[in-house]
């Protein structure tokens, strides 16, 4: 089944072998709340806790593509949400922090990541607007809920060279990077529509 899926994303457009070859690796199901056990090797987004969602496993492979990880590469993830893209990240052999403003949701992923397997560096409780100051620079960001801005501290917080993915917008996001090309200089690219939850700024 996961074959099946790894097929419909590369007809869908993915190229990038590594990072199929990741989703390809990730038992997604295991992420799931057990009344979507069935959905898990369908290209959708699905509930997870705390009315949050698991990502499209086509929009994980996107993120993940624009990112060009390397193996041993540096990289941040706002919205740990399920843990999934984390591990997909981690599949890719990068040291991943993570962020995630829900406690409910932090305190159960921190506990399942490892159980199967997968070790982030850290797992953070915190807000991601504020990026992770003490860890920077990185060699890319992720950012896995809908921002109506960009942050700036998360553009500051990358290395040069380093990229930051960013989906952008209030209702619906225009998934966007940023290449850093120097201390002050960024490049910044546009791609499709996306919608995602909220980025959402004060904690519960
Ligand atoms: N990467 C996740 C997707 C989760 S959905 C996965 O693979 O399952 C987005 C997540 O971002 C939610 O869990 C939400 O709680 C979290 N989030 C929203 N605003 C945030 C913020 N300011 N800082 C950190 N996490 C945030």
């Amino acid at each position: 089944m996961r074959q099946q899926l790894v097929d419909s994303i590369r007809k869908h457009g993915i190229k990038d072998e590594t990072v199929l070859n990741a989703i390809n690796k990730v038992p997604r199901h295991l992420f799931m709340d057990s009344g979507f056990i069935d959905h898990a090797y369908v290209d959708k987004a699905f509930p997870i806790a705390a009315d949050q969602t698991i990502s499209q496993p086509y929009t994980v492979a996107f993120q993940t593509e624009l990112l060009q990880v390397k193996s041993g590469h540096k990289v941040l993830e706002i919205g740990t949400g399920s843990g999934y893209q984390c591990a997909v990240l981690i599949e890719l052999g990068t040291k991943v922090y993570s962020i995630e403003r829900q406690q409910q949701l932090f305190k159960k992923t921190s506990k399942f990541l490892p159980k199967i397997g997968y070790r982030a560096k850290k797992l953070i409780f915190g807000d991601g607007y504020k990026g992770l100051p003490e860890e920077a620079p990185f060699d890319s960001i992720i950012v896995t809920a809908g921002a109506p801005f960009v942050p700036k501290p998360l553009l500051s917080q990358l290395k040069v060279g380093g990229r930051l993915v960013i989906p952008v917008g209030d209702d619906v996001q225009t998934m966007t990077l940023f290449i850093r090309k120097g201390p002050k200089e960024f490049e910044k690219h546009e791609f499709g529509k996306f919608r995602f939850v909220p980025l959402l700024e004060d904690k519960n």
